[in-house]
């Protein structure tokens, strides 16, 4: 599992933020205000030791099959993949998926999630060995390119491409989701219109490029969405974030 330790301030960051021409962010917030949200989550949650894997490889298969089902079923079949020793990317590489589909059948869409699992096993075992290490071990500078590859494997969206970067590889590439997006639009900073790269970039741009910080926000703004703020009346009296945001005021039933 991936620690979550105190974030490493990079003055570069503080002083001069790169900013992208955007479309659908409302504020002027910066670093600063980012990091006292940053805060005020920690304070409340504490570190959430995200992310919830043993290895590495169940970190990504995790990823792969918590698209759209919640992560108790997940773990039955991680458990099931466990269990017949084939929580490994070589293995599964080599392993039919009609042997593979009925163990991962808790996870839902089965048969779709067992060609994701089978397509970035090829896809890992031929461009990085059977190691799973070799991919792991990455130059930060090499980012942006090792994303642009994940994004191209069948099944790998840019929600689960970052997840990986940054749970996995330990890179400094900000995941966001539905929760960001509704967070970040009740504290007034986007337009709930936002795309997923927009979002990100928000992030990117105004955060040190520091893996440990975007690892703990990523966790604690979903546990912001999970505990506090839902669709409707969302849970405004004892959030973190109340006193940031304007849409606490507001009769619970009205926010956005
Ligand atoms: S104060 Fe309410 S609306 Fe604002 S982030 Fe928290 S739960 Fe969501």
């Amino acid at each position: 599992m991936k620690g979550s330790g105190a974030p490493v301030r990079n003055p570069s960051a503080l002083s001069t933020p790169r900013r992208p021409a955007t479309r659908h962010v409302l504020s002027e917030a910066g670093n600063t205000d980012l990091m006292a949200l940053f805060e005020a989550m920690l304070a409340h949650f504490g570190p959430r030791h995200w992310w919830p894997a043993e290895t590495p490889t169940e970190m990504i298969a995790g990823a792969i099959l918590t698209q759209s089902v919640s992560w108790h079923n997940v773990k039955k079949a991680l458990l099931n993949l466990k269990n017949a020793n084939l929580l490994d990317f070589a293995a599964l590489h080599r392993t039919p998926a009609q042997v593979i589909e009925p163990l991962v059948r808790p996870s839902r869409f089965y048969k779709a999630k067992t060609a994701k699992l089978k397509a970035f096993a090829a896809w890992i075992t031929e461009r990085f060995g059977p190691e799973l290490d070799a991919f792991l071990v990455q130059d930060p500078t090499a980012l942006e390119r090792l994303r642009s590859e994940l994004l191209s494997v069948r099944g790998i969206g840019r929600e689960t491409a970052d997840c990986i970067l940054v749970y996995a590889c330990d890179l400094p590439s900000f995941p966001v989701d539905a929760y960001t997006r509704r967070i970040f639009a009740r504290l007034g900073h986007f337009d709930e219109r936002i795309g997923y790269e927009e979002m990100r970039d928000f992030f990117m741009t105004r955060l040190p490029a520091d893996t440990a910080l975007f690892n703990e926000y990523h966790a604690l703004i979903d546990a912001v969405g999970h505990h506090h703020c839902a669709p409707v009346s969302p849970r405004c009296g004892d959030c973190p974030l109340a006193r940031y945001c304007p849409a606490a005021a507001s009769p619970p039933d009205s926010a956005p």
